[in-house]
């Protein structure tokens, strides 16, 4: 890999991506290595709504959301392409008290009545964004390679073939950890989604507990993301037409904007899914390794605060 290389970050996916950016802006000169690339890892068929779900323990995953939140309201105010503040809501069929997540995002408005779909007690809504990721990870990669950064298309069979090339690996390499790390607790969690036109949805809404549990709609400029599933420990991408059919339901009975939205397609990614998202740092022979894998279904709503996080780690190891 030669000696101009400081860091060694694996994986292309929005963790490798973010904690290249910042390790590059920390002074660091960088080269990703990964397996697949954009568009064709996990985090292309995100959703991707900033909403911290099947992400632990909430005690990180709440400062971790909150960075990540402030970080792309201020990319959207600087016109980064693909970031989008869109009113969501978290909807639920009985009475509940405001998300564990509320503070991370400013605050929440609690919603009753007529702003509800039917069959809704109480909704809280904030303005969040949500990233495009067919514009928001081909504008990561423009922005990397635009501040040196390489990109290598590869798999690395072992840590320590990594760390033979470089003093500082990141391992942002999602459920490829479970091998790459020989972590028996990374695991998957299907997920499918189905791509509409969009007919004119403008806020985002999630039933992830009550009567069409799993359901989400997330406008995006030119289309619809709706879901969902997610399934743990099954591993099977490809995307099943009874399962279409009943998010298509799902979601029409919760956005009646979607009646006339017309199918483009419909795919399915695996949730890097862990007890506890894994960020630290451990030495191998005469290198550092950061870990940063296991970020369930929440990789673009907790990437910036892990890659602030992975920096302060890589600057105690200078
Ligand atoms: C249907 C669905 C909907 C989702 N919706 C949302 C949402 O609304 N909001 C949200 O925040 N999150 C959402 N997520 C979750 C989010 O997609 C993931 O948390 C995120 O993509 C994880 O990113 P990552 O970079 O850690 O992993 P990945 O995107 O999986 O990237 C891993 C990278 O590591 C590489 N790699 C693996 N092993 C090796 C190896 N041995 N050698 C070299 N490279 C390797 C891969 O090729 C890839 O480049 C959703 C996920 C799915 C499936």
């Amino acid at each position: 890999m030669g000696r101009q290389v400081s860091a060694l970050v694996i994986g292309c996916g929005i963790s490798g991506l973010a904690c290249a950016i910042r390790l590059q802006a920390a002074g660091h000169r960088v080269v990703i290595r990964a397996r697949e690339l954009p568009p064709a890892t996990t985090s292309d068929v995100a959703a991707a709504l900033w909403y911290p779900y099947r992400c632990a323990p909430k005690e990180k995953a709440l400062p971790w959301s909150k960075a990540t939140f402030d970080e792309l309201m201020r990319q959207h105010a600087a016109g980064v392409p693909g970031v989008i503040p869109t009113t969501f809501i978290e909807l639920f069929d009985h009475d509940a008290p405001a998300p564990w997540w509320a503070e991370a995002a400013g605050g929440v408005e609690r919603c009753v009545g007529e702003d509800l779909p039917p069959g809704y007690v109480v909704g809280y809504a904030a303005t969040v964004p949500v990233i495009e990721t067919p514009l928001y990870l081909p504008y990561l990669v423009r922005r990397f390679e635009a501040g040196g950064g390489v990109i290598v298309a590869g798999e690395v069979r072992s840590l320590a073939e990594a760390c033979a090339d470089c003093a500082l690996v990141i391992n942002c390499a999602g459920l490829g950890a479970r091998e790459l790390a020989g972590d028996p607790e990374v695991f998957p969690i299907q997920g499918q989604v189905v791509r509409v036109t969009n007919p004119g949805a403008r806020r985002a809404l999630t039933d992830d507990q009550g009567p069409r549990r799993i359901s989400y709609t997330i406008p995006r400029q030119a289309d619809v993301i709706l879901g969902g599933t997610a399934l743990p420990n099954a591993s099977d991408t490809t995307p099943d037409a009874t399962t279409t059919a009943t998010i298509l339901r799902n979601c029409r009975a919760l956005e009646p904007a979607l009646a006339a939205a017309e199918v483009l397609e419909a795919r399915v990614g695996l949730r890097p899914g862990r007890a506890a998202i894994r960020l630290e740092r451990e030495r191998l022979g005469a290198s550092v390794v950061i870990h940063n894998y296991g970020h369930g279904g929440a990789g673009f709503t907790l990437a910036w605060g892990c890659a602030d996080e992975v920096c302060r780690l890589a600057g105690d190891a200078a």
